[in-house]
């Protein structure tokens, strides 16, 4: 029998705001437990929440990138259940009327597009965090209570773990663009659940579902739900009952584990959260919000392909980060040349910032540089070679390329008779490859070429030089 799995994505995503969502706690990640709280966000008796603007138009921003309607009238609601990370015994989400509905996510999978269906967008409070301390105790850190969620629910249209890890990327690359989450995952600002059922290939019923919790890296996105599915398949071939849970993905053992089942899961008894009034959105404060948005990653790809003749796959990866197709175009407005500019940031800069650990936005390597670095390989000061040394000097000390070329003397030698000089010692030195050239051995000429450019620590104009050893041998 042949199975299809159908995937359905929530995603939490925790707002770039500087304070939290109902009080002016901070947000900051990293502090001493319980230093950013107040009582608000503990839920001490007789304290009522403020909502926070910016996070409602930060949710807004992300449903117009994701093609939603964003409603004109939505209310919060209480969802209760009782953990130690909840002081107040409930949490501050949205049920039936959530900010933003019915949009849309564009991937490309295998050269192919295709829109998976965004379902709803709610905002919502986050929970404390519980530390289970090996010295027997548990400790609570009510510091990330209060801080502002999206959940973005996607509809069940993800159909292998390949599109579900390629949805998570795009959806970060957008809200980094947007600006409203830092898609961190290991810090846990951009975290997954993925619920996952099979079913018989051609059949139009869904299957029941299971929903894996805990996923926090790309990589474990596509493993855990290649597991489970791999898991319900084998259940289901084997005459038995796939039942309705949640389950834990454990990276260490890189399986799934049950965690609840369906009649152990909570009745949230939702309700409409009577300590805030209805969320008004009018058409003027959605116009605002649409004049500021950001060219997002789909347009500005395609105007790289358009305005600068970049092929897709260079396209892609400059503007995958915003900071990267600025650095780009910073160095193309200074008189770079597209795809030269697109090469030394592919294969070196990448390179080079990928071995740090680091982002554009801490390299120390200016656009001005790259375009003075390239202009010096054009007027043949230096050849590509001696270029990419260079290239990782800049890099390293962010001093200009003309100052490291004069410091380390690796002007390229253009001048013919110097070159001639060269060649007729390495013809000296190896009179029997001269010998076997002449036999008719073409090949030869890459040897010589090699020892030339040798003999000259590489600073020959490796053009000129194939041309004399040609020239020279021949007559
Ligand atoms: P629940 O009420 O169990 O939370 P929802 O309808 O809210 O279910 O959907 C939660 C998530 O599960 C959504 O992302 C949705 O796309 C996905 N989903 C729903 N049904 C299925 C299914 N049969 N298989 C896989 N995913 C599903
Ligand atoms: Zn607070
Ligand atoms: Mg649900």
């Amino acid at each position: 029998m042949q199975y299809e799995a159908i995937i359905g994505l929530e995603v939490h995503a925790q707002l770039l705001t500087e304070s939290k969502i109902f009080c002016s706690c901070s947000t900051q990640f990293g502090a001493e437990p319980n230093t950013q709280v107040c009582p608000i966000c503990l839920g001490m008796p007789g304290v009522l929440p403020v909502l926070n603007k910016k996070a409602v138009e930060y949710t807004i921003k992300t449903g117009l990138a994701l093609n939603c309607t964003i409603s004109p009238y939505s209310r919060f609601a209480r969802k209760n259940y009782f953990y130690p990370d909840l002081p107040k015994g409930y949490q501050i989400s949205q049920y039936e009327l959530p900010l933003c509905e019915n949009g849309y996510l564009e991937i490309t999978i295998d050269g192919e597009k295709k829109k998976i269906r965004i379902k709803r967008i709610h905002l919502e409070e986050d929970a404390g965090k519980n530390i289970h301390d090996p010295s027997g105790y548990s400790l609570v850190d009510f510091n990330r209570t209060g801080v502002p969620l999206m959940e973005i629910v996607s509809e069940p249209d993800i159909r292998s773990p390949k599109e579900a890890a390629l949805y998570m990327k795009k959806l970060r690359t957008i809200l980094r663009y947007l600006g409203v989450c830092d898609g961190n995952l290991e810090q846990g600002s951009l975290r997954c659940d993925a619920n996952v059922s099979v079913r018989p290939l051609g059949s139009q019923e869904f299957g029941v579902k299971t929903e894996i919790k805990n996923i926090n890296s790309f990589r474990f996105v596509e493993k855990a739900i290649e597991y489970e599915i791999k898991r319900q398949i084998k259940l289901l071939n084997n005459g038995e009952k796939i039942i309705q849970e949640t389950r834990l993905w454990d990276s260490f053992t890189g399986t799934t584990q049950s965690m609840r089942s369906k009649e152990e899961a909570h009745d949230y008894r939702y309700f409409p959260e009577p300590d805030l009034v209805p969320v008004l959105i009018s058409e003027e404060w959605k116009e605002k919000i649409i004049k500021d948005m950001p060219e997002l990653p789909d347009v500005k790809m395609e105007r790289f392909t358009k305005d600068y003749g970049l092929p897709i796959y260079d396209a892609e990866i400059l503007t995958e980060e915003k900071s990267l197709a600025e650095w780009f175009e910073e160095a193309v407005k200074l008189g770079g040349k597209p795809k030269e500019i697109s090469n030394w940031i592919m294969v070196e800069l990448l390179r080079l910032l990928n071995e740090d650990g680091k982002d554009i936005t801490s390299c120390n390597l200016k656009p001005s540089q790259l375009v003075e670095l390239t202009h010096l390989v054009e007027k043949n000061i230096i050849n590509r070679n001696t270029a990419k040394e260079v290239f990782e000097e800049m890099y390293k000390t962010g001093k200009s390329a003309e100052s490291i070329v004069k410091q380390k003397g690796l002007t390229q030698i253009s001048d013919d008779s110097i070159i001639v000089e060269v060649i007729k010692e390495v013809m000296d030195k190896n009179p029997k490859e001269v010998e076997r050239f002449k036999n008719g051995e073409e090949k030869l000429i890459g040897f010589f070429v090699g020892q030339v450019m040798k003999l000259t620590k590489g600073k020959a104009n490796p053009k000129i030089v194939n041309e004399l050893v040609i020239k020279i041998l021949k007559e």
